[in-house]
């Protein structure tokens, strides 16, 4: 952190702004320049409230000069994250990480049905939602428990790992129980108090990034996961919202480099709620492994036509097929593999 003094401050500001940021737990370096003054934090500047800091008179700006996450930071763990999600299947590393399967979980055999045929076309894990985000109370709100055990019968049928979404601190340890990762969706990315509990959970969770947050701001829900302890987080870019409505979203590629670069968290994309159709899933699917990103998580139903929840964007498993077929090509460009 860098602080500027006003023109003309007195010592005595000078010196409460100095004694703030002792407070706050660094060391302080002046230099005194024939016009301007500036402080420099020396240490972690964690503890110092930059908009209390802007507030104190006689100071012009602050200025933070490293990044606010520390655990997700890649400066402090300049490797790579590679997290287990089940034995043997793992995010982060040189393998993608292919999770496929319905918007929501309808009955038994529509789970059952679409685990075995994304798993034969090399999908490592599936997905299933149980307790559903919907933006009117009129819409179907997923299964709840119910759905939760069609997945587990879904799991035992094939061996395939799976991702939920969890909505409610209630459920925290019935899902730590059953599930293999725990989504939380883009519309809780800030719920803090959930990702507060979540960081005291031994369960990889995948982060959604918010419909409007930032690359910064996703990195600290992240930290407050982490923070927590549990350090097994996979980000998850789904699109943004932004000006152009042809498209569900915006597909931001470029935060899936953004986010490699400054953080060793594995990125997955989903193309399904990016694009909102069906027929864009498959490049930009591709577009992504192309991009960096370390896995996909994709929408399949068996008959999307008749879905309950975003049929519009779901794939059938023989679209699946084919864009796996065209995956690991692309994959080997880059140097990973499917
Ligand atoms: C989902 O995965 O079905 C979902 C609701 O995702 P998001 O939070 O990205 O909208
Ligand atoms: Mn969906």
């Amino acid at each position: 952190m860098v602080v500027i003094m006003k023109p003309g401050f007195t010592k005595k500001e000078l010196d409460h702004a100095i004694a703030v940021m002792k407070e706050g737990g660094v060391n302080v370096m002046i230099s005194q320049g024939a016009e301007t003054t500036i402080l420099g934090a020396e240490g972690n500047a964690q503890g110092i409230d930059i908009t209390k800091m802007q507030a104190l008179p006689g100071v012009e700006r602050v200025m933070r000069v490293s990044e606010p996450y520390k655990k997700a930071n890649r400066k402090y763990h300049p490797d790579d994250s590679v997290i287990e999600i089940a034995p043997g299947v793992t995010v982060g590393g040189k393998k993608l990480l292919v999770v496929a399967g319905p918007c929501s979980v309808e009955s038994e055999g529509q789970i059952t049905q679409v685990a075995q045929a994304v798993q034969a076309s090399g999908a490592q894990a599936l997905r299933g939602g149980a307790f559903k985000p919907r933006t009117s109370p009129y819409s179907f709100q997923g299964m709840g428990y119910a759905g939760l055990d069609l997945l587990e019968k879904a799991r035992s049928a094939t061996g395939l790992p799976v991702v939920t979404e969890l909505m409610s601190t209630d459920d925290i340890s019935y899902f730590a129980d059953h599930v293999d990762v725990i989504q939380v969706g883009t519309r809780n990315m800030q719920n803090f108090d959930l990702l507060k509990r979540l960081g005291k959970v031994d369960k990889p969770i995948l982060l959604k990034r918010g419909l409007s947050a930032t690359i910064e701001e996703w990195l600290m829900s992240a930290e407050y996961i982490m923070a927590g302890g549990n350090e097994k987080v996979i980000l998850c870019e789904r699109g943004i919202r932004t000006y152009e409505t042809f498209t569900r979203n915006t597909l931001d590629l470029s935060a899936v480099l953004a986010v490699k670069k400054q953080s060793h968290l594995p990125v997955v994309v989903d193309p399904s709620h990016a694009c909102g159709q069906a027929w864009m899933v498959e490049r930009m699917s591709l577009a992504a492994i192309a991009a960096g990103a370390d896995g996909l998580i994709i929408e399949v139903h068996n008959d999307p036509v008749h879905a309950l929840c975003d049929g519009q964007q779901s794939i059938t498993p023989e679209q699946f097929a084919a864009l796996m077929g065209k995956a690991g090509t692309i994959a080997e460009c880059v140097g990973r593999e499917l």
